[in-house]
């Protein structure tokens, strides 16, 4: 159903800033807006013509609120599909009350979490999966979360799900025709050329199901854990390497990372270190490598960086077996596991014994986190971890849990439609699956909705997207 009453909220971040832009959208938005605005020129709102922008004053009455822009968008070419106007006024937040009050008072309803886009899903400006990239647009923080949800939002994605979908849909018209002329045994629908298709299809199912692995951790963070005894140094490696990432940051201007205080960005992906909390604490426990919670928190890890102190491997003979044991005792568990081994402290190492634990201990990588040295490798190391292959080469990467679900059912029943093939089924038992399958496809784009799904969808947007 779609909506006609005209909505209104602020577009930008709330709180002061230079400027606000106030969205106002629905079929009277116009109507609404062109006695409110007083142009400069004298020129009247309504009359003017689609994406043109005004100069003049938003007028409570006599008494002039603000001094504006006023953008035209005339429906069906707007972002909700609706007319649109959008008000740039001083971005003051008193400012920004009074003008969206006075809306309020001549005919707009403030919008829900998401309802532009709602609209714009609605009025077919977007395919579901579209829309939802719009959020994670908004979300993204890094480079590659960025490129993927560009991606999605251009329909890259979604292009692919409904080329497969109307191959499929036609060839489940052609075995339903054949139910209808079930006495005459015909075979409109080629047999052959629909296994060919349904393999395709398993194909590029079993690529974006696949492909979820690096989408998940592209969008969340790549999980590492730091672990080693207490006093090894895994706090101040973690400071350098925070420190590092927000000494780039914070060149530039305005940008703070101070709200993910654990999370930094190499190479354009995103790394999340998990259990900080526990590496500040040092918990004093001798043999902390062996507790069930270092095993815990590798376990919730993509990529492990396992720490030892360089300075008590030289002075103390016992370290090293005790070291050779624990690293097999993770290697053992977590065989799949990428596994960063680090000789910490390494400032106070000589070039000799270096050479002389390297020969113990060859995959070992020396690094100093209190000086820095040696950091670089190992950022260049964690990005070798991390399969983004998939991303350089601009393959479709599915970021959305959703999305991942739809697609792990639509592959069951694929699975159960070549089965059928193999087994040479009847067509009418046939086009039951083919059509579950069609159902699951079309839930990604949306062209198949409840209004649960949409009201959980949107609920997640912020107000005025
Ligand atoms: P954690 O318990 O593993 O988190 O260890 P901390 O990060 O708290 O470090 C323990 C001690 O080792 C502190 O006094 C650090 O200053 C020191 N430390 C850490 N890294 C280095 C390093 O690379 N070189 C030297 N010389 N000292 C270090």
């Amino acid at each position: 159903m779609i909506p006609n009453d005209t909505i209104i909220a602020l577009a930008t971040a709330s709180g002061a800033g230079a400027i606000a832009v106030i969205r106002v959208s629905g079929k009277d938005a116009i109507a609404i807006t062109a006695p409110l605005f007083r142009s400069i020129r004298g020129k009247d709102l309504a009359k003017q013509k689609s994406h043109t922008v005004h100069l003049g004053h938003i007028m409570d009455g006599e008494r002039t609120i603000d001094e504006v822009l006023a953008t035209i968008f005339n429906g069906p070419n707007s972002y909700t599909g609706e007319h649109v106007i959008e008000i740039s006024c001083h971005g003051s937040p008193y400012i920004q009350q009074q003008i969206i009050q006075l809306f309020l008072r001549n005919g707009c309803r403030t919008a829900n979490a998401g309802e532009f886009t709602l609209r714009a899903f609605l009025n077919g400006k977007l395919d579901l999966s579209q829309a939802e990239a719009v959020a994670d647009l908004i979300a993204s923080d890094n480079e590659a979360s960025h490129q993927i949800a560009m991606q999605q939002m251009r329909g890259g994605f979604s292009n692919e799900i409904k080329r497969l979908r109307d191959e499929l849909l036609n060839f489940a018209s052609l075995i339903e025709l054949e139910l209808d002329f079930a006495e005459e045994d015909v075979e409109f629908a080629d047999r052959n050329q629909f296994k060919a298709l349904v393999d395709r299809i398993r194909e590029v199912l079993k690529r974006l199901i696949d492909s979820f692995a690096v989408g998940n951790v592209i969008k969340n963070g790549i999980p590492v854990a730091i672990v080693g005894e207490p006093n090894v140094g895994k706090s101040t490696l973690l400071n350098a390497l925070l420190n590092e990432d927000r000494a780039i940051v914070s060149e530039i201007a305005g940008t703070t990372r101070d709200t993910i205080e654990d999370e930094i960005s190499i190479g354009g992906m995103g790394f999340r270190f998990i259990d900080t909390a526990g590496i500040r604490e040092t918990i004093d426990v001798v043999e902390s490598i062996g507790i069930k919670k270092t095993f815990e928190k590798i376990e919730q890890a993509q990529v492990v960086i396992y720490l030892v102190d360089g300075i008590q491997l030289m002075e103390n003979d016992e370290r090293l077996p005790i070291v050779k044991t624990e690293l097999e005792k993770i290697r053992n568990k977590h065989p799949q596991k990428p596994l960063l081994f680090i000789i910490n402290k390494a400032d106070r190492l000589t070039e000799l014994q270096q050479a002389s634990i390297a020969q113990e201990l060859p995959s070992a990588l020396f690094l100093s986190a209190k000086t820095g040295t040696g950091i670089e490798k190992l950022t260049s190391e964690l990005l070798n971890f991390v399969n983004t292959g998939a991303l350089k080469n601009n393959e479709t990467i599915v970021t959305n849990t959703r999305h991942y679900n739809s697609l792990l059912k639509a592959l069951e029943d694929i699975e159960k439609v070549k089965e059928g093939i193999d087994l040479g089924i009847s067509g009418d038992l046939m086009a039951i699956d083919i059509r579950q399958a069609l159902y699951h496809f079309g839930e990604i784009t949306g062209e198949i909705t409840s209004d649960d799904l949409l009201g959980n969808i949107f609920a997640n947007f912020c107000i005025g997207k």
